[in-house]
């Protein structure tokens, strides 16, 4: 397991790899996170998020690796105590998560350049715009950016979680959580190799199956 360090939190990062047929048979019911999907707001107003605007399985046929990162980010002391209301506890855990997921896609989409033919995959809705185009019904105007959501192709992120990390989910209730957890993944032909996770500053703990 690797830390990183950002201000305020703690991030352990792991990585499991699995191969794609395996992966989608254990883990992939579009059908029944479809109907979760439908109740979120972003649901038909992110291009990241269902519907998607393509062929999900045409996009996922080409990759016969997942290469799974999960990042159990650990908000410190100082930050959970000063979260004391409602408002703060829902903002300070929308800044942790949303500033983590944007430094986990930057180093998956440096990890892609280094692995022709792979594409990571996020975890939740696109947050790259401050109103995303969808909305007008125009294209996404970074379509090299873009990274599409886990659950978009409804992948099963609480038993990956569970299964895989052997993690337990945690929520904001009264108090931030003692950690927060995120599943961003590397589609590609071949696995990801530890040192490159490492080099990439992701993790240096693999488990394949
Ligand atoms: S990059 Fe912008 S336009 Fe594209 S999905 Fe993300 S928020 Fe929407």
């Amino acid at each position: 397991m690797k830390r990183g360090e950002h201000m305020g939190v703690r991030i352990e990062y792991q990585a499991s790899q699995i191969e794609m047929p395996l992966f989608r048979q254990k883990y992939q019911d579009r059908e029944n996170f479809m109907n979760y999907c439908r109740e979120c707001p972003h649901y038909g107003r992110l291009w990241s998020c269902p519907p998607l605007s393509f062929d999900a399985d045409a996009f996922l046929a080409p990759y016969t690796w997942a290469n799974l990162l999960c990042a159990k980010i650990h908000p410190d002391k100082e930050t959970i105590r000063a979260a004391n209301t409602a408002e703060k506890i829902k903002a300070a855990g929308w800044d942790i998560v949303s500033k983590a997921k944007a430094r986990i896609e930057r180093k998956l989409r440096a990890i892609e350049t280094r692995m022709s033919g792979s594409v990571s995959l996020s975890s939740g809705g696109c947050s790259l715009c401050e109103t995303c185009t969808r909305k007008e019904n125009l294209p996404c105007c970074k379509p090299d950016v873009i990274r599409y959501s886990m659950d978009a192709f409804g992948f099963d992120l609480t038993a990956i979680t569970k299964e895989l990390f052997h993690i337990e989910i945690l929520w904001c209730k009264d108090s931030l959580p003692e950690y927060f957890t995120l599943i961003h993944a590397l589609l590609s032909k071949e696995s990801v190799s530890e040192s490159l996770w490492k080099e990439a500053g992701l993790s240096t703990d693999i488990a394949t199956r």
